[in-house]
């Protein structure tokens, strides 16, 4: 259209005008920053200086023409997505300590709405993520009283779900645990099996990684518990 076709073939710097004046600019004459603009930027008319020693031309923003589409562009198909989850609890005494699905003999456990899985809410955070969903405190609400003392196993399983509803399947998963008691390296393979199960994945894309946080802070003395991980998606074949 023509107001696209001057935009585009206009050779100047624009200066996009906003109410502080803010020097944003770009250059429209590159090829690689085409695709990067919405088509209601095609009604940007430009509106040159008469002089050509004025060093800003001016850019107005009018209301989309009446044959811009006005539809957006559908969201790209990756091959892949990758997503990355965080959580922590408080840890205190009296309450159970479950990670990835399993009880754990400790002294304290995670205070939490549901079950205080830090490992399954991080895991479930990393798949939303990686699609693109809101996050796992606000598909499964605290306030909601449906998930008080839930199995976190409940999430998980909804967000794979979701996963292969978005046609994508785990490619890898890395997950790390932070804390500082009790040693976790007796109950990591049971830890890493439930996972793996309530994935549905082989172990051999499936990483559990557990660190102390050197006596320091919350979580070095023993007050809290924290995990990390990355997904990768990948597109499943149709
Ligand atoms: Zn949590």
């Amino acid at each position: 259209m023509a107001s696209s076709s001057l935009l585009f073939s206009s050779p100047v710097s624009l200066h996009l005008q906003t109410s502080k004046r803010t020097p944003f600019s770009f250059s429209p004459t590159s090829p690689n920053l085409r695709g990067f603009f919405p088509s209601s930027y095609q009604s940007l008319r430009i509106s040159r200086s008469p002089r050509p020693s004025a060093a800003i031309s001016a850019v107005q923003v009018e209301q989309p023409v009446a044959d811009a589409p006005s539809s957006p562009r559908p969201p790209p198909v990756l091959p892949f997505r990758v997503g990355h989850g965080f959580d922590l609890h408080r840890l205190e005494p009296g309450l159970p300590l479950i990670i990835g699905g399993i009880d754990i003999p400790h002294d304290r456990g995670c205070e939490a709405h549901s079950d205080g899985d830090v490992l399954l809410h991080c895991v479930v955070d990393a798949i939303l993520g990686a699609l693109g969903l809101p996050d796992i405190g606000q598909i499964f609400p605290d306030t909601d009283p449906k998930w008080s003392g839930a199995a976190s196993s409940v999430f998980l399983r909804e967000a794979v779900r979701l996963m292969h509803e978005a046609g994508y399947e785990l490619g890898n998963l890395d997950a790390t645990l932070i804390l500082q008691r009790p040693k976790l390296s007796p109950h990591k393979e049971a830890i890493r099996a439930n996972l793996c199960d309530l994935l549905g994945a082989d172990p051999s894309v499936v990483n559990l990684k557990a660190k102390t946080h050197e006596k320091v802070d919350s979580l070095g003395e023993n007050r809290s518990i924290a995990a990390h991980t990355v997904v990768l998606l990948m597109r499943k074949k149709s």
